[in-house]
């Protein structure tokens, strides 16, 4: 099991630091009935996440899991934690295949180094990751708990972030990393299906107005999120 840590991000809003081959924030979000996980971790996560959530103060069940995206290291325990703990799984329309029947996103790469990454990454995974049921989709605009879902594709073809609209924070999964001291793409070469998508999907997220923002891997961006995405985009034109 690897070893989870809880920090706090906003009011409502806690992340799960877990540090196993590297770092994954899951981020579990208050609501009036329990709390809603983002995220699952790698296969064999889960009781790490479920043993965070019941440290927290009661109303403590994970009563729904958002699946920003289909890598492993965000849905490799969704299967155990939604069967422990009863929580109603949903993620995009768009993503579905790729989390529910294991298609490879290798399909929807844009360029050679993506889909050649994306395959043996499908091929490593295929086995590994045991299989979830989604429960329902949350697209644009959709609201559960507190939080609004926009979507961000590009690292996939369907990733989707949430805003929590009280506590004015974005959880943005992995629009952008922020690791080693870099904000950027994801440092694993190819496995980003489509760069120019995902440039566009963080200028969307710069546009947003807000300017606490956190990531799947790295700390948080709190108060200058905005400036510090841009100022990652100019450098790139
Ligand atoms: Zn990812």
């Amino acid at each position: 099991m690897p070893v989870a840590r809880l920090r706090p991000i906003s009011r409502h809003v806690a992340a799960v630091d877990l540090h196993g081959r590297f770092q994954v924030a899951v981020f579990l979000v208050r609501h009036r009935d329990g709390l809603i996980a983002i995220d699952a971790g790698f296969p064999g996560w889960a009781y790490a996440i479920l043993t965070a959530a019941k440290s927290l103060p009661e109303p403590n069940r994970v009563t729904h899991l958002v699946l920003t995206h289909a890598h492993s290291d965000h849905v490799g325990g969704a299967g155990v934690l939604a069967s422990e703990s009863g929580a109603q799984v949903v993620c995009s329309a768009a993503e579905r295949p790729f989390i529910e029947e294991h298609r490879s996103l290798a399909h929807a790469a844009r360029g050679l180094v993506a889909r050649t990454a994306l395959t043996l990454n499908h091929w490593l995974l295929q086995s590994r990751v045991p299989p979830v049921q989604i429960d329902g989709t949350i697209g644009e605009g959709d609201r559960l708990g507190g939080l609004r879902a926009i979507e961000l594709p590009g690292h996939t073809p369907g990733q989707i972030a949430l805003v929590h609209e009280e506590d004015r924070v974005v959880l943005c999964a992995d629009a952008i990393f922020n690791v080693r001291g870099h904000l950027g793409h994801d440092p694993v070469p190819g496995l980003t299906a489509d760069v120019a998508g995902a440039e566009e999907s963080m200028r969307r997220l710069a546009d947003l107005g807000l300017d606490d923002v956190a990531p799947s891997h790295g700390p948080a961006l709190i108060g200058d999120a905005r400036d510090r995405i841009r100022g990652f985009l100019e450098r790139r034109d």
